[in-house]
């Protein structure tokens, strides 16, 4: 019951306000978000990597509300592959990006995104990266898979976002798979109306089985983005009867969540890509991490009333 109530929190300026400045807040977020700027997260890069692990890289940031933000987001993420290059990890380290960041509500906010994110895949191309959108929540999606359409008629490996808990999922993720895309299949992070999607957590996981099986069967590259240890299990099983082979799926975690078992994946030979995310503006990224986990919310407001 507390998740929805999180997440109606999460789009409350209020609440932004208060928690972000709660003095106890910082040392909950480092979990979740090891640095603010790009220096602190280049020695991360360099940790992940030589841990084996892959990346997808998110400047957090969600919201804005000119269209100079939006090209500051942009312009952080040109800075991002700047800073990459160097380590030419090349696809073992890509970047995420939500395109609301890039202007996608504004004024003629679809071109507007598009505009903003073609420059960093092109970047990121440059030196053998790739993109993945974020999907954000479900009024947004038909201008990203728009976007997502333009942008692979150019660099076919740009990925996108699939949510399961949204009944129109299965529907996209036949039309992905038939197109060979890479996708990263996760639950659902948004609070989503019951017009949408399924409400229930049981009716969520079946039709992330569903989905999975479509991609696995389809000619798309399948990134399985969850922690749930029963997923894991069901997505090695479909990769298996799909005849894939180690190199042609992979899994995706959340930086700070389950981290021996991004360890265990990459000892065991699967590519497995921690989403690490960075910045300043963590408050939008950071609640949704505490209503995924009402422990997590527990521990925060534990540390709030002893330190606070
Ligand atoms: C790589 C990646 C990218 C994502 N991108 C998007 C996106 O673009 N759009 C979107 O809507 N959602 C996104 N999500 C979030 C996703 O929708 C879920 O909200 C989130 O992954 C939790 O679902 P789960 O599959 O891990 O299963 P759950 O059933 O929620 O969790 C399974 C287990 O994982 C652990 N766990 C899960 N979440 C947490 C947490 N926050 N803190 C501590 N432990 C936790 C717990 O042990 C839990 O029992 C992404 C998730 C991942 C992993």
């Amino acid at each position: 019951m507390l998740g929805p109530v999180i997440l109606a929190a999460s789009r409350s300026d209020r609440m932004r306000r208060l928690i972000s400045a709660a003095p106890v807040t910082k040392q909950v977020v480092d979990r979740f978000i090891p640095g603010e700027d790009v220096d602190d997260i280049v020695p991360v890069v360099r940790d992940l990597a030589g841990n084996g692990l892959e990346l997808t890289m998110d400047v957090v940031g969600e919201d804005i509300t000119s269209p100079a933000q939006a090209a500051a987001a942009r312009d952080a993420y040109l800075e991002l592959v700047d800073r990459l290059k160097p380590l030419e990890l090349g696809t073992r380290a890509e970047m995420s990006v939500k395109l609301s960041m890039f202007g996608q509500a504004l004024e003629d906010g679809h071109e507007l995104a598009l505009k903003n994110v073609r420059p960093v895949v092109e970047a990121a191309a440059e030196i053998g990266t790739t993109v993945t959108l974020d999907a954000e929540d479900h009024t947004t999606l038909d201008s990203m898979f728009a976007i997502h359409e333009e942008l692979r008629k150019d660099f076919p490996q740009t990925g996108c976002v699939i949510q399961a808990y949204l009944f129109r999922t299965e529907a996209d993720a036949r039309r992905l798979a038939e197109s060979g895309s890479r996708v990263r299949l996760v639950k659902g992070a948004y609070k989503e109306p019951a017009s949408v999607a399924y409400q229930d957590k049981h009716e969520i996981d079946r039709a992330y089985v569903r989905i999975l099986r479509t991609l696995m069967d389809g000619k798309g590259y399948p990134m399985i983005g969850s922690h749930d240890p029963r997923l894991i299990a069901i997505g090695q099983e479909l990769a298996h009867q799909a005849r894939r082979e180690l190199d042609e799926y992979e899994f995706q975690m959340l930086y700070g969540i389950r981290t021996d078992e991004h360890l265990r994946l990459a000892a065991e030979g699967h590519r497995m890509r921690v989403y690490t995310a960075y910045g300043t503006d963590w408050y939008g990224y950071f609640m949704r991490r505490l209503a995924e986990k009402p422990a997590n919310l527990r521990f925060f407001a534990r540390s709030m009333l002893t330190k606070g």
